[in-house]
């Protein structure tokens, strides 16, 4: 199979799903990339909001379609979720990850830590922490590098056990942070019931930044609170200095978004771990 050649990956084009016109063609069509090796991983940095320091990054898994190009994950992991293949989708990003992170501490760079998506279907199967302490003894990585990024909803989630495989996933040594915060209904007095080390808000307050009041009194209290928990925020989807000066002033910990750089093939990523100040 011919794939797009580095740093000229095309766009998703729509046609694809006028091509696969139902979900089971999907289905299929994510079974075959599945055997074929279509997926791969990309990162997105995140830095300390004060000194623009790399501290982190993002891992956010691509299809690279051979006829349609790099189709973005909310195209497909909806079906991968309702399939049942989201676990095995899962664990090829966390072999993914950390064979990249093991080529990249053996180039003799100081690694940052890399956080990891799971979805709430991921813990249907039960074995994410088996998984994650697999892939970590097989490449050698530190738990304390990675990273589990998860919604408030998949932290609730009862029918799939999550609470039990979160704090087994913990064990191991792995932070967690609470993804897309604010778009669920969580207190914060839940969040430490789990032991969440830190929390992500949501793209969709950032972008209210500077543009109502509200966007920033809400901004304000999250991370007021969650400071006095003692858990570290990061503010999503920074695009603009604008939204950057803000999250300055109200002693936002960190900040990812395009303002920084957008989410980054591994070769590329690897030049601005050797920058190490993107801001
Ligand atoms: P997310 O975890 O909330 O990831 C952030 C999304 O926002 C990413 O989209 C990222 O590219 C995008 N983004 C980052 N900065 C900006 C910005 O400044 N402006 C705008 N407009 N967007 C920004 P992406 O990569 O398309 O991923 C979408 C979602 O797919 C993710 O949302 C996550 O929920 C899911 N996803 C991605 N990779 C994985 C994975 O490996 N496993 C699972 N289970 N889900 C994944
Ligand atoms: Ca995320
Ligand atoms: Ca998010
Ligand atoms: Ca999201």
């Amino acid at each position: 199979v011919k794939v797009a050649g580095k740093g000229h990956h095309r766009f998703f084009q729509p046609e694809l799903f006028e091509t696969i016109r139902n979900r089971r063609e999907l289905e299929q069509s994510l079974v075959t990339a599945l055997e074929l090796d279509q997926f791969l991983v990309v990162y997105q940095p995140r830095v300390d909001a004060m000194s623009g320091q790399l501290c982190s990054m993002e891992a956010l898994v691509r299809w690279q379609h051979p006829q349609h190009g790099m189709v973005p994950p909310l195209e497909f992991i909806p079906v991968a979720e309702s399939s049942g293949l989201i676990s095995q989708l899962g664990e090829v990003v966390i072999e993914k990850v950390c064979l990249q992170m093991a080529r990249w501490q053996a180039s003799g760079l100081e690694m940052v830590p890399v956080s990891i998506n799971v979805s709430a279907r991921q813990f249907g199967r039960g074995d994410v922490h088996q998984v994650l302490a697999s892939a970590l003894a097989r490449h050698r990585i530190d738990a304390r590098l990675i990273e589990v990024e998860i919604t408030e909803s998949a932290m609730m989630d009862e029918q799939n056990r999550a609470v039990e495989q979160l704090s087994a996933i913990r064990a191991l040594g792995v932070r967690l942070l609470v993804d897309d915060f604010g778009t669920g209904y969580s207190s914060l007095s839940q969040l430490q019931k789990f032991a969440m080390d830190g929390l992500k808000i949501d793209r969709a307050f950032t972008m209210e930044l500077g543009r109502s009041e509200q966007g920033e009194v809400f901004v304000r209290a999250i991370l007021s609170m969650a400071h006095a928990l003692g858990m570290s925020v990061v503010a999503e989807g920074v695009e603009t200095r604008e939204q950057l000066d803000i999250l300055r002033a109200l002693q936002c910990n960190e900040v990812q978004g395009y303002f920084i750089s957008r989410p980054v093939p591994a070769e590329q990523m690897l030049g601005l771990m050797q920058q190490r100040f993107l801001i």
